[in-house]
């Protein structure tokens, strides 16, 4: 490595070993020993970064040291110190638990399942925030699948979602108990509630994280998803607002087995509002179920077709093949696009996160937008007339050839032998 024009130094005296300078080097060159940063210079390469992220200014280059010191580190320290006193206020790992008439989104029992993983790496407790009317079941549900305890507003005008009232009861909620984190499903209703509240609290917000980890050095939850149009992946951290909040799309995280001998401790609150006070009143309410949409996000079983299939009618070979195996059609965005099939068939990134036991992907190449809305299906089948398309390196079964040749020979399969059970390699 190239010797480094400047030399980094750190005034020891005012490091209160945070740790940040150790999180953001991207060479592996500062770490905390003790109660203070040591810098390993054979690997610094004198980039700053440390610098800007110290929040007592006690990093600095050779020859600056009176700029460091003229920034008085000591009120920078009392500064930092106040930062950490405020955060060292919020506790526990919470999960907003969506229902509709008493029934939870299974998005929620999916956020458990990791909170229960957070808050055991912090050694905190696991939470569920449970608004609406006649929802003690729903709460109850919650310590089934993972929480230690409920924060229940039951109330009538929170008998069907709107933002304001909502909004309103987990702000209340949040002033008073002060979580560290607060996890939302990205659902219609959770991405329209994560907005108002993370606005109001003045905090900072992850949309559709694909990963979230507890980064054992500074405690902060490093919150992973897709950025540049899903060409890279991107952590981001909320350092010095609380609670730090993100939403995961339904089908991305794993739920916990339900085990119905754990109860939980229910903490009830009221809300202060009347129906006057709510601008909205819902007068219809038609769930998609009703709309003849397909559930891909819950489906067992997807055929998916590509723009492989060259003409909108290669999806019906496709809804032919779902059929046989009792399962639903999806596609990729380029059909999407070319108008082939709706968006409501769509998976990748922009389209559904699925997590079926069989994935069927014909004629589609496999790109990092696709994939990132099917890769954890337990069964990858991929059938490409290339060889070399991405689509197989995450496939379980891989078929080159031709899709119209394959597929009918599938259908084939599936009407008269046991191709479900084959794939799935169980009796299932
Ligand atoms: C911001 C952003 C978001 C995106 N979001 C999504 C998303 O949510 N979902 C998504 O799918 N894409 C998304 N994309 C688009 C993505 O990058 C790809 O362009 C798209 O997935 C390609 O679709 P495809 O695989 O059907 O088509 P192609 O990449 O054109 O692949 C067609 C495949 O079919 C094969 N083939 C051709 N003829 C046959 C045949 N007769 N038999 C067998 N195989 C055959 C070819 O070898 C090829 O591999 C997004 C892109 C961006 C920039």
């Amino acid at each position: 490595m190239r010797k480094p024009k400047r030399k980094l130094q750190i005034i020891a005296a005012n490091c209160i070993a945070c740790g940040r300078c150790e999180a953001e080097c991207p060479f592996d060159a500062i770490h905390v020993e003790g109660d203070v940063a040591v810098i390993d210079y054979d690997e610094c390469t004198a980039c700053g970064k440390c610098v800007k992220e110290c929040p007592t200014d006690c990093l600095f280059f050779e020859g600056e040291e009176a700029k460091a010191k003229e920034e008085k580190p000591a009120v920078a320290a009392d500064l930092a110190a106040d930062v950490v006193a405020r955060l060292s206020q919020y506790h526990g790992v919470w999960i907003f638990v969506e229902q509709s008439n008493g029934e939870a989104h299974p998005v929620s029992w999916e956020l458990l399942g990791k909170g229960r993983q957070l808050a055991d790496t912090l050694g905190c407790e696991l939470a569920a925030v449970v608004l609406g009317e006649g929802v003690n079941d729903v709460a109850r549900q919650a310590g089934h699948y993972g929480a230690d305890k409920a924060y229940v507003i039951d109330d009538p005008v929170l008998a069907k979602y709107r933002t304001y009232p909502y909004a309103e009861g987990c702000l209340k909620l949040v002033r008073e108990y002060r979580p560290e984190i607060m996890l939302i499903g990205a659902t219609t209703l959770g991405r329209d509630l994560s907005g108002a509240i993370a606005t109001d609290l003045h905090t900072g917000l992850t949309a559709d994280c694909t990963g979230l980890e507890i980064d054992e050095l500074t405690r902060l939850l490093r919150q992973t998803r897709p950025a540049f149009g899903g060409n890279i992946m991107a952590t981001i951290q909320c350092k010095e607002h609380r609670p730090q909040m993100a939403t995961v799309r339904p089908r991305v995280m794993e739920a916990l087995a339900p085990d119905e001998s754990r109860e939980v401790e229910i903490v009830r609150e009221t809300l202060e509002i009347n129906e006057q006070d709510i601008g909205v009143e819902i007068v219809e309410f038609r769930p998609d179920a009703d709309l003849d949409k397909p559930n891909l996000q819950y489906a067992e079983i997807i055929c998916a077709g590509g723009r492989g299939l060259g003409t909108p009618q290669g999806f019906k070979l496709m809804a032919e093949l779902a059929e046989a195996l009792g399962g639903v059609v999806g596609a990729s965005r380029a059909t999407v696009d070319a108008g082939w099939i709706s968006h409501d068939y769509q998976v990748g990134q922009t389209g559904y996160t699925v997590r079926p036991r069989l994935y069927i992907a014909a004629g589609i190449s496999g790109a990092i937008q696709h994939r990132v809305g099917m890769q954890t299906a337990d069964t990858i089948v991929a059938i490409n007339s290339d060889p070399e398309a991405p689509i197989f390196n995450i496939a379980d079964f891989g078929i080159v050839g031709d899709l119209y040749k394959v597929v009918p020979e599938l259908i084939k399969q599936a009407k008269e032998g046991n191709l479900k059970e084959k794939l799935l390699g169980d009796g299932g």
